[in-house]
């Protein structure tokens, strides 16, 4: 019997030689088909993703995570690369208006319980959303933490698989991307934010060669949450 490790191995051995591309097709029509949903922050860096995504194809789920704390530049963002790449299902997501209600009446969780304040907004929307999915794709990279630094292309998160075909990318390797394809950038980039997630928690970055410095600047959290672990229920 194959366990999620051997499927897990499996694959990994399969996309050693192959490109971003070629990875992304064989996971949507033969690894995982009718079974993988892309997830984009539409944040500095997605355009990458979405585009090899669209160009194997655009019809795939996309689930657009809406925290109610996205920069306005992010949400309009959004509308336009969803138009400049023909994506055909783009599911906005986000947290309850009754949970947030309960937990978050005065929306400034963020400022003194930032884990509770991802887990409301972030992680728990997301595992709503992905029901019914075996995998969800993401666009991490290696270089961008040490959390990352040892990704795998294919991993098992002790629920879905997770697919992160930019893991060996470099920030070289993305900008060559997007001037190829004639990407269109997010609007805050030229302000200085490399990596962007909410208005609360996002800041320009100093250090260029590190652009998720800008996230929870000043804290020890360098991660939402969502790609933590996690114990099957
Ligand atoms: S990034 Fe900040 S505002 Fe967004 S969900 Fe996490 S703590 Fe809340």
């Amino acid at each position: 019997m194959t366990t999620v490790d051997d499927r897990v191995r499996g694959l990994n051995a399969l996309y050693q030689d192959r490109d971003a591309a070629e990875i992304i097709a064989h996971a949507v029509t033969e690894a995982f088909p009718g079974q993988i949903a892309f997830v984009s922050s539409f944040g500095a860096e997605s355009a990458v993703l979405l585009s090899l995504m669209a160009s194997v194809d655009p019809s795939i789920p996309v689930l657009f995570l809406d925290t109610h704390k996205l920069f306005g530049e992010t949400v309009r963002y959004r509308s336009r690369l969803q138009h400049h790449l023909g994506l055909e299902d783009v599911r906005v997501i986000g947290p309850r208006k009754a949970d947030l209600e309960l937990d978050d009446p005065q929306g400034t969780l963020s400022m003194h319980d930032p884990d509770q304040c991802c887990r409301l907004r972030k992680t728990e929307p997301l595992e709503r959303a992905l029901k019914g999915f075996d995998c969800w794709a993401t666009g991490r990279k290696r270089h961008q933490t040490g959390f990352r630094q040892d990704m795998e292309i294919v991993e098992f998160d002790g629920v879905k698989y997770k697919l992160n075909p930019l893991a060996r990318w470099t920030r070289k390797d993305i900008a060559d991307y997007s001037a190829t394809h004639k990407l269109p950038p997010h609007p805050l980039v030229r302000q200085g934010y490399f990596s962007i997630g909410c208005m609360p928690c996002t800041s320009k970055v100093v250090d260029e060669d590190d652009a998720r410095s800008g996230r929870w600047a000043g804290q020890a959290k360098t991660e939402c949450g969502i790609h933590t672990p996690k114990v099957k229920s």
